[in-house]
């Protein structure tokens, strides 16, 4: 018998309760803006917790990643090597630095970056290498440390999926020169609007501070360190105010619990849809051993086009909103012009057939019985 009809979005923001009690505390403490109270303490949770060198908090994610195309000193001209199969953002931040995006296809079985291709790609030309960790599923970062250090190559982590993930033992973010988060309201942990910069090579650490702070430095004058403050280079307003760091601060000393949920609705999902991987009709994610799983995403690759968007169909038709993912970008119509026209087959095998499953917090067990109900009624009426 069918279940009773249940209206499953695919994202629903979680708030642990204390959020808006660290806003109001942060509000009465009348330091309001950027680097107060909370700021601190949230850059300071990070630091100690994955021993990232150094963090600054960002107003989002995109904004961490054109802090990181200043700082390595991007310039028309300059090619950055990027996959295909990633959010704009991750390119963006250096096309508005005058570079040339040179898109990389993706793994066979996965989507991250493809690091055997990367080398027949650098060229005098190539400044750095940014790797997205698609999912929180690590790419291959010895490898892809070890070609940047060869060609002397800059690697930039878009870990914008990848909080509280790792490599073997490293938490992804510590790895590149330097890294981006995003605490956007549909990653792990969430601040609406927000991200953070981590830095791990000491050279960018006070040239990032002056960066966010409209080229000023204005960090330094208040730790004492300069006697006036003035404009010392280029930059923008790329600090959150503390209200924001207040909200993330909630969530961070939740982490571990967020952490616990996700991996049980993903370990569910697993379980309960691997019959139907058995029989060769859908893929799952591929983990490879030296990547963690972070729960950020649940999906599933689909055999083409069709059949993916017939159960995206299907299962609105059931109130379940499951969605597919990035468009290559090398196909995209701002970029396809740009393009050197390089055809990136795994790339758009997951723009066609990758599907991701609704993944929140607050799912219970009977949403899930309930997306599974379908999926595997879906499945059983196209076979
Ligand atoms: C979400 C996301 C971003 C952008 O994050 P914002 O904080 O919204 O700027 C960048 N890259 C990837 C891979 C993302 O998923």
């Amino acid at each position: 018998m069918e279940p009773e009809k249940r209206h499953i979005g695919f994202n629903k923001p979680y708030l642990t309760g204390k959020e808006t009690d660290y806003i109001l505390e942060s509000v009465k403490t009348r330091k309001i803006s950027g680097d107060g109270l909370f700021t601190k303490k949230c850059s300071e949770y990070f630091e100690r917790r994955y021993g990232f060198k150094k963090v600054l908090l960002t107003t989002s994610c995109t904004d961490a990643l054109e802090m990181a195309a200043i700082l390595i000193e991007t310039k028309p001209g300059d090619e950055i090597i990027a996959p295909a199969y990633t959010f704009v953002s991750s390119v963006n931040a250096f096309v508005l630095r005058g570079a040339k995006i040179v898109f990389c296809d993706s793994e066979k079985d996965n989507p991250n970056i493809d690091v055997n291709e990367i080398e027949k790609l650098i060229t005098p030309k190539t400044k750095a290498i940014v790797v997205v960790h698609y999912a929180g599923i690590s790419a291959d970062m010895d490898k892809l440390m070890k070609l940047a250090e060869k060609y002397r190559l800059f690697v930039v982590e878009d870990a914008a999926h990848s909080i509280d993930s790792y490599y073997n033992d490293k938490p992804l973010g510590s790895i590149g020169h330097l890294a981006a988060f995003s605490f956007h309201e549909t990653k792990n942990v969430i601040s609406g609007e927000g991200g953070m910069l981590v830095i791990n090579d000491d050279r960018f650490s006070k040239r990032a501070e002056i960066i966010r702070e409209k080229g000023t430095n204005r960090s330094a004058f208040f730790r004492g360190e300069v006697d006036k403050y003035g404009w010392v280079d280029i930059g923008s307003s790329f600090l959150p105010s503390d209200i924001i760091a207040a909200f993330l601060y909630a969530q961070l000393e939740n982490l571990d619990d967020i952490q616990k949920r996700r991996r049980e609705i993903w370990d569910y999902y697993y379980e309960k849809l691997k019959h139907i991987e058995k029989s060769g009709l859908i893929k799952f994610p591929v983990l490879p051993e030296y990547a963690a799983n972070n729960a950020h995403m649940f999906y599933i690759i689909c055999r083409n086009l069709d059949e993916r968007n017939r159960l995206i169909e299907f299962l609105k038709s059931k109130s379940v909103y499951a969605v597919f993912h990035y468009l290559s970008l090398d196909k995209s119509p701002y970029y396809r012009d740009k393009h050197d026209g390089r055809s990136m087959p795994n790339s758009d095998r997951f723009t066609d057939c990758l599907l991701r499953l609704p993944m929140y917090y607050e799912l219970s067990r009977e949403d899930l019985d309930y997306v599974i109900y379908h999926i595997n009624k879906f499945y059983g009426e196209n076979t």
